[in-house]
């Protein structure tokens, strides 16, 4: 993608990062620059364009749920992940307990909230909890072409630490059924998966990878089942940006995901990955500069998919 094109976007975007903040309920996260802002979008031959704070590294937080979801998709079939996770948007916000206890069948509501993530993330396979948290670093490595791709373990510690209203909401999913095992493994692997550290070059080639059909771009292996793309571009329109996901899916139109570490991933379908960085967040946890940032990008090129 044309280079002026992206500065255009950034300098958009700039305009609007003193509107919000970073995440401040993980304590680690709650330092970071706001004002920091970069973009990068890598097409499908691998050819990556990048301006801004492109290099800076930053957690994935809920970008690691369509990594969870693809993995226990691939590992356990689509059934035995959808006996326990809905494909219904919410509308509460990403953390919520509520309606948690008042389904009639208990399952979270989709895999893009914390609840749903969790309850997939249960069940990611391997014989011991160190061999399912390798198992997922190294698909997250494939997936982003990044073979240094690794863990922030401050953030992962900060946390561990204080990670309370996901301890609530596992044992509640776990008194109810949908969660089997040990709660506190399941929770560790859970944000372990959001504490992977990444820029936004890897997340372009991720987005990359599910815009091509599960292609990776770099490489040319199938790292994806197309089955599987399928399915989680179509939940990352009806859920991936948590609460806003309607108002984005009018706006920009692209499936997306993003997380509370300041990412947005976003696909073009056949044509681009796209990731943005900027931790200030508005109040549904989106960052402020990465939406205005895709919001130009998709009107003047005119991504739009619908
Ligand atoms: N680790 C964060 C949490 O569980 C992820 C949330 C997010 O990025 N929205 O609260």
């Amino acid at each position: 993608m044309d280079q002026g094109m992206l500065q255009q976007a950034l300098t958009h975007g700039r305009r609007y990062v003193r509107y919000g903040k970073p995440a401040g309920y993980i304590p680690e996260l709650a330092s970071k620059n706001p004002s920091k802002l970069g973009i990068a979008v890598c097409d499908m031959k691998g050819n990556m364009s990048a301006v801004g704070d492109c290099e800076d590294k930053f957690t994935m937080q809920s970008i690691s749920k369509v990594i969870a979801l693809i993995l226990a998709l691939e590992q356990n079939g689509f059934d035995n992940v959808f006996c326990k996770v809905g494909l219904e948007p919410t509308g509460d916000a990403f953390n919520s307990t509520v309606r948690l206890d008042h389904l009639t069948d208990n399952k979270p509501f989709n895999p893009m909230i914390n609840a749903g993530a969790i309850a997939v993330t249960s069940t990611i396979r391997g014989a011991t909890l160190e061999e399912r948290k390798k198992v997922c670093i190294e698909y997250a490595r494939r997936l982003t072409g990044n073979p240094e791709l690794d863990v922030d373990y401050e953030v992962f510690l900060s946390e561990t630490e204080t990670g309370f209203k996901n301890r609530a909401i596992i044992y509640l999913m776990r008194s109810n059924g949908i969660i089997e095992g040990n709660c506190e493994e399941h929770l560790e692997l859970y944000f372990l998966l959001c504490s992977m550290a990444c820029s936004c070059r890897d997340l372009a080639v991720f987005a990359a990878t599910l815009a091509n059909n599960g292609v990776s771009p770099i490489t040319g292996e199938q790292l994806i089942q197309p089955r599987t793309v399928k399915l989680v571009r179509s939940l990352m329109v009806t859920c991936g940006m948590y609460d806003y996901s309607g108002e984005f899916a009018a706006t920009v139109g692209l499936p997306s995901k993003s997380g509370v570490g300041g990412g947005i991933i976003s696909c073009a379908i056949g044509q681009y990955g796209i990731a943005t960085y900027g931790p200030s967040l508005d109040d549904k946890g989106n960052s402020i500069g990465g939406l205005k940032m895709l919001e130009y990008l998709s009107d003047s090129m005119d991504l739009n998919m619908f």
